[in-house]
C-alpha cells in the first residue's frame, strides 16, 4: 500500500471519438468519490479530443494533455502540424514528448529537445518518455541509451520543475511484457541519479494493466503510470488506480 502522491496518465494514442467522452463519466465519478488516496490523473486523447475533453473535465480535478506537437513555437506554413501554444489554446495542459512510437519514425533526441522547450514556452507541462529497445537492453546498453536521452532531451532546460519523465522500454511498450522488479527498480535509481535531489517524477509506462500493477506498484521510487492501451477502459484503468493504492 502506498500513500504516496501518484501520477496516472492515460495515452489513448490514435484511438477515440467524441462517443468515447462519455466512458469518462466513470473515472470523473471515481475521482470525486476518491477522497482518502492523493493522485493526479492526466488524459491526452488525440488532438481531435482535447477542446471537448477537457469543457467536460472542466470543475474535476483530471487534467487535459496532447501527444506530440511541431517544435516551431509560432505559426508557420507547416502543412497537418499543430505547435503547442495551439495545444495549449484548446485546453492542453501538459503534452506527452519523445514518445517511442514517434522515435520509431525518426524523431531524434535533438528534435525532441526543441520540441520541450516549445512547449515549456508555450506554458504546457511535459510528460518526457525515455526507454531503450530490446536489442539494447540485450547489449546491456540501457543505461548508455537513457543517458542520451535525458542529457540531448534536456539540453539548455534550466528550470525542469515542469518535466515529468516517463520511462518507457520500447520492447515493453503494447508487448504485455514489462521490466522485472530488479532491473526496474536500477533503472529508475539510474535515471533519478542524472537529476539533483529535487528531481523530477518518474513514471513507468509499458503493458501496465489491472494485473500486472500489484507487481509493480511495490517499486516505491515510482511516481506515477502511463497507460496506454489498458487506459482505454475506464474500468480498466479505475482498476489500476486503485490497485496502487489497496
Ligand atoms: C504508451 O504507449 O505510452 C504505453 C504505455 O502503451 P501500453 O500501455 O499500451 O504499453
Amino acid at each position: 500500500m502506498t500513500n504516496k502522491y501518484m501520477y496516472f496518465i492515460a495515452n489513448w494514442k490514435m484511438f477515440g471519438d467524441l462517443r468515447t467522452i462519455n466512458t469518462l463519466d466513470n473515472v470523473v465519478k471515481f475521482s470525486k468519490s476518491n477522497k482518502k488516496n492523493k493522485f493526479k490523473i492526466i488524459y491526452c486523447p488525440p488532438n481531435t479530443l482535447i477542446r471537448p475533453l477537457s469543457k467536460r473535465l472542466n470543475k474535476t480535478k483530471i487534467e487535459v494533455g496532447a501527444q506530440n506537437c511541431h517544435e516551431n513555437e509560432n505559426y508557420g506554413a507547416f502543412t497537418g502540424s499543430v505547435n503547442s501554444k495551439m495545444l495549449k489554446n484548446v485546453g492542453a495542459k501538459y503534452i506527452i514528448l519523445g514518445h517511442s512510437e514517434n522515435r520509431q519514425s525518426g524523431e531524434t533526441d535533438r528534435l525532441i529537445n526543441l520540441k520541450i522547450k516549445s512547449a515549456i514556452k508555450a506554458g504546457l507541462k511535459i510528460i518526457f518518455c525515455i526507454g531503450e529497445t530490446l536489442a539494447e537492453k540485450r547489449n546491456k546498453k540501457t543505461n548508455q541509451v537513457l543517458a542520451k536521452q535525458i542529457n540531448t532531451g534536456l539540453k539548455s532546460v534550466k528550470n525542469k520543475s515542469n518535466i515529468i519523465l516517463a520511462y518507457e522500454p520500447v520492447w515493453s511498450i503494447g508487448s504485455g511484457l514489462i521490466p522485472n522488479n530488479n532491473d526496474l527498480l536500477k533503472t529508475v535509481s539510474f535515471i533519478k541519479s542524472k537529476f539533483t535531489k529535487k528531481g523530477p517524477k518518474i513514471l513507468y509506462g509499458g503493458s501496465v494493466n489491472s494485473k500486472n500493477i500489484s507487481q509493480l506498484k511495490v517499486i516505491n521510487i515510482i511516481d506515477g503510470f502511463l497507460v496506454g492501451g489498458a487506459s482505454q477502459s475506464s474500468k480498466n484503468f479505475i482498476d489500476i488506480i486503485k490497485k496502487t493504492f489497496n
